[in-house]
This record gives structure tokens, sequence and C-alpha cells, in this order.
């Protein structure tokens, strides 16, 4: 008999990505499903960014690259952090396979067997996958109760944290909430790091998706840069989720550290996609701005709609989610939405946040409009 590891035998497999392959289920047996699942834009990647991935792969590109990247991505990616406020060398980013595998190696690099991780909730299901993982303890924050703001949850984090705290994670635009912490709240969290000497992860993959409001990068406060990793990835804002790719810049003990997990583990990023990427970084702005504008389209056409069934929901300032008030057993609402409706959500106790299921609206409108009438009418909603 095989025995597998303490370590997965603590965690579960991603709940965002079982529903979505619920939803693929259904559709491969002739369902029409709406799924409003899993966080994956639905717009083509850019075709320049396509093109010039396929001139990598004609150039020849295709075979190992440096483990940390190729020097000309390293190069844009520092300029797109300094633009963000971010003062990083190339010595210290690493380009990864996905952000998720950045997330992963951070994790690995900075949690021993019993550290303490703190995640303000609801949080994205990995998270907590990664710190158990890596073998640590975690204390959570409820951001829920406030209505997904941070500003007024300080005083719980500053219960919550300690000097035993190793690690925080902030998550702004925040999936699932699509709330964007204010400066003053990332000022609360720096005031907190600096005090009990905190690594703080800030997860901005989310970043370039805001609807008005400007997000503010935590590492680019005062006292922030010596303390801070910063993930971003090109899944999201420029739909690149197959392509896997992404990065992190944090101190350069860290990124050393980190670096021999990534040359252990994945070796580099996939070559071409990294070309791929430069193009993204230096000439997508404009297709950027397009699908940010559609993304703010549909929130309001989602939002206005719940509300013309009753439903008020806090309405999200980035990423493209919204956390819909469900019955207090979700899991058991998300069941029967995809069963009798066959609309896709995620339960929002995957994240944290009980009661609630979080609706990816990277969906047109049409299908927006078609899943809360099947709600309404089904008697979900
Ligand atoms: N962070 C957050 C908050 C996410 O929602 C995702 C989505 N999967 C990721 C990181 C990682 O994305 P990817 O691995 O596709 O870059
Ligand atoms: N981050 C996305 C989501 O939350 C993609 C799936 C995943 O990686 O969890 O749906």
């Amino acid at each position: 008999m095989m025995e597998f590891a303490e370590r997965v035998r603590r965690v579960e497999p991603s709940a965002t990505i079982a529903i979505s392959d619920l939803a693929s289920g259904l559709e491969a047996d002739g369902v029409d499903v709406v799924d409003l699942s899993v966080g994956e834009p639905d717009f083509p990647t850019p075709e320049n960014v396509v093109a010039a991935g396929k001139e990598a792969i004609d150039a020849g590109h295709t075979g190992y690259a440096p483990s940390d990247g190729i020097p000309a991505l390293k190069s844009a990616i520092v300029e797109k952090l300094a633009a963000d406020g971010l003062d990083h060398d190339e010595s210290e980013v690493i380009v990864t396979p996905g952000g998720k595998q950045g997330l992963y190696e951070v994790f690995q690099t900075l949690i021993d067997e019993g550290s303490e991780i703190c995640l303000l909730d609801p949080a994205w299901v990995s998270y907590e996958a990664m710190a158990k993982l890596a073998g640590g303890s975690l204390t959570r924050v409820d951001l829920a109760s406030h209505d997904f703001r941070l500003e007024p949850a300080l005083d719980d984090l500053a219960d919550a944290v300690s000097d035993d705290t190793a690690l925080l994670v902030v998550n702004s635009p925040s999936n699932p909430t699509g709330a964007i912490y204010s400066e003053a709240a990332l000022e609360g969290v720096r005031d907190l790091a600096v005090e009990h000497d905190i690594t703080t992860i800030s997860d901005e993959i989310y970043k370039e998706l805001a609807y008005g409001v400007e997000p503010t990068s935590l590492g680019s406060l005062d006292g922030m840069s010596e303390r801070t990793v910063t993930l971003n990835g090109f899944s999201k804002a420029y739909s690149m989720t197959g392509w896997r790719l992404g990065y992190f810049a944090a101190p350069e003990a860290l990124v050393a550290e980190a670096g021999k997990l990534h040359s252990h583990s994945v070796t580099c990023a996939t070559h071409f996609v990294q070309h791929a990427g430069v193009e993204a970084l230096e000439n997508a702005d404009g297709a950027v701005a397009e699908m940010r504008e559609a993304f703010r389209e549909r929130r309001d056409v989602l939002v206005d709609l719940l509300a013309e069934h009753g439903v008020e929901v806090s309405t999200p300032d980035g990423a493209f989610y919204l956390m819909l008030p469900v019955d207090a057993d979700d899991q058991q609402w998300c069941e029967d939405a995809i069963e009798d409706a066959h609309v896709a959500t995620v339960p929002g106790s995957a994240f944290g946040a009980p009661g609630y299921a979080r609706l990816s609206y990277a969906a047109s409108e049409e299908r927006l409009r078609e899943a809360v009438e099947r709600l309404v009418e089904g008697g979900h909603l």
C-alpha cells in the first residue's frame, strides 16, 4: 500500500478549479452551463502578444532560459515595478511559470513547520493550501463583517499579529471580493508589519483591473521595500492564463534563497513565453484598457441586475469577482445552483466567507443576464 506524505494529506484540491472542472464535465454531457466559477478572462490573448510568442518559437527560443528569467523580460518587469513606485533591480526578480508558482516558492522559502501566517479573509483559496503545504499555521482576520474593507478591520489585524507572525498576505484588488484596500488601510498594515518585523506578500495580480480607483502597491510605502514580496503575473491583465507566466520581486536575500527552489523545481519559465511577456508589458496597454473597460461594464450590469431583483452587494472596485450573499449553507446553495439552474459559482466558504458565493463576471453581458435569470427562475435569488 502506498503511503502519502502528511503535507499533501493536509490540503484539499483547489475549490475554484474543482467547480470549474464540474462545469466542464456537465458541458461535455451537453448541458449549457453559465460558468461564473473560475477566474479566467474570456478574451483572447492580445494579437501582438500571440505573434511575439510565435515569433519566439520560430526564432528558436525553445531551449532552457536563464533560471530567473530572460534579461529583456526582467528589465521590462523592473520598469513596470518602477511605475508602481517599487524600486527593484533585476537581481531582485524571479520570472515564474504562473504567479501561483511564484507564491508557492515564496511560501516554501519563508515558512517552516509551525510558522505563523496571517490571511485577510475572504482570501483566495490557494494561500491556505500553500501555507499548509509549507507546514505553517494560520491566523485569519475577517473582513466580511466590515463590508470587505480593510480599514475598519485594522484593530482586529493588530490583535491577530505579533512578533511570532512570519508572513502576512495582502491581495488588492482582492480575489474573491474585488475590494481595493485604501492607502490609509495599507499604511495601517505597514505600521504593524514594521512594529512586529513581519514579511508581507503583496499579490498584485489584479492591479491592472481597477475601475476608477488606483490600487497602491504595499511595497511602495515607507519601510516596506525591505519586507515585501510583490507578486504579479500575466494571466489576468493580459488574458494569458494558459501561457503560465508570472513573477515576483523581493529583497535580494529572499530571491537568492527562493532561486534555489526555483532552479531545482521548474528550472525556468518557458523560454518563448517570456518573449510574449516582454511584448505584453511593452505594447499591450491599449488591449488591457479595452478589457478593463469591458469588465467595468459587466460589473455594472451585474450589480444593477442583482439590485433589480432586490439583492444588494458590495460593488467591487477591481478584479472580476463579486461576492453574492446566499444561504448560510453556501456549499449547498452552489451545488443547487449548478445542478438546477446550471449556473456555476464558487462557495464563499472556500475563501473563508461562508454565506456567500463568488461570481466571476469574466463572461459576456448576455451570459451574465442569462445567469441572473436562471437563478431568479430557479428561486435561488
Ligand atoms: N493570485 C491570485 C489572487 C489569483 O486569483 C490567481 C489566479 N489563479 C493567482 C495568484 C495565480 O494566477 P496564475 O498562476 O495564473 O498567474
Ligand atoms: N485564481 C483563479 C480563481 O480564483 C483561477 C483558479 C485558481 O488558480 O484558483 O478562480
